[in-house]
């Protein structure tokens, strides 16, 4: 497939100083879009200027949310060049999203070579200083204008980009998580390692609930029993317990971030054993008080690595001494950051360059 660049007219200007940057307000002048019809495949591939969409009212993701989306960042780099961190892994998983909500797969190729030179053409909105990158949000949605419950014939799959600032302003602070022992995120069988926009939406009324209490995020136990924690908002969690690095499995009801993927290869070369096993909500509290839990991080691409200082279950919370993140929590912060912005060696190749 042919991909076609159209010219911007009206560029917009800069944000000057990046310490105003926020998360997923502004975005660059250029998109990708291309669409797909049942019977041509995807066609229409073109690199344009940023603008609204027109949608059918009936367009079937506003009524069944036939969604998903990928997150992604571009860093600057001191030397002034361009990395992305594992794209082709996020391209992956846009397809393993997409095959679960009977969505079609697009050309893993086709589609991180556009990515890519969209990024290029949109390179002088990659901020520079200490923390920032550009965020990437690689979006499909069903367009076919129909009220029948079935996956749709036609879709529109685009890339936006918007400059984000750093995430921790005043140094890595530790976050208040809330154990919700009521809502649930996902279940085993539905569509939990999917990203897909319904389990954002229905997760807004716990983490609404929590914020109301004073928590930064809700922790969130498996549906069956209630009993294992699975993952927090858009978060893998990960322990430190007994000696050992501890994090849920795989089994459909987590996203198999890609950022959880590489802390658990940095563990083990730094000869962590790895248990891929549900730890129960018990473990957790009694595991800070007893400090067996000697650590514990949420990871994902948006923060890296986001330390718990506090967990509160059923009314009764539970700290980490200090309220300082942890040793290994800085030392996979550092080590993760500092491959992405190139002050330090890539052994596993990670890094895309421009
Ligand atoms: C995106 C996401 C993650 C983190 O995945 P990364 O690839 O590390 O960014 C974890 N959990 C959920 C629910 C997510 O949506």
């Amino acid at each position: 497939m042919n991909l076609e660049i159209l010219p911007i007219t009206n560029p917009k200007p800069k944000i000057e100083d990046e310490a105003q940057l926020t998360f997923g307000k502004s975005f660059t002048d250029r998109m990708f879009v291309m669409q797909y019809n049942t019977g041509q495949g995807w066609h229409s591939a073109r690199i344009q200027p940023y603008a609204p969409f027109t949608l059918d009212p009936a367009a079937m993701v506003l009524h069944y949310s036939q969604e998903i989306f990928e997150g992604l960042k571009a860093f600057r780099r001191p030397d002034g060049k361009v990395a992305l961190f594992r794209p082709g892994d996020n391209v992956a998983r846009f397809n393993s999203s997409a095959r679960r909500m009977c969505m079609p797969e697009v050309d893993e190729k086709f589609f991180l070579d556009a990515l890519l030179e969209l990024i290029r053409l949109e390179s002088d909105w990659v901020p520079k200083s200490e923390g920032t990158s550009l965020y990437i949000r690689p979006t499909m949605i069903a367009t076919e204008p129909m009220l029948g419950v079935r996956p749709a014939d036609q879709y529109l799959c685009y890339i936006i980009l918007c400059p984000v600032g750093a995430y921790y302003k005043g140094g890595i602070a530790p976050v208040k998580i809330w154990i919700s022992d009521h809502y649930v995120r996902a279940t085993e069988g539905g569509t939990g390692e999917a990203k897909t926009g319904g389990n954002y939406a229905a997760s807004l009324y716990a983490a609404k609930e929590a914020a109301e209490n004073g928590y930064d995020q809700v922790l969130w136990l498996d549906a069956k029993e209630k009993k294992y924690v699975e993952e927090v908002g858009s978060m893998n969690m990960v322990f430190l317990y007994d000696g050992k690095i501890v994090t849920s499995p795989l089994r459909g009801t987590v996203l198999d971030g890609i950022t959880r993927r590489s802390v658990l290869t940095l563990c083990k070369e730094m000869g962590y054993e790895i248990e891929e096993r549900a730890l129960s909500v018990d473990e957790v509290m009694e595991g800070v008080e007893t400090g067996r839990l000697r650590e514990a991080f949420g990871t994902g691409t948006a923060v890296v690595i986001s330390p718990v200082g506090t967990f509160c279950y059923k009314g009764n919370c539970v700290s980490f001494g200090n309220e300082e993140p942890g040793e290994l929590t800085m030392k996979l912060y550092k080590t993760l950051t500092d491959i992405q912005y190139g002050r330090q060696a890539d052994p596993h190749s990670w890094v895309t360059m421009l």
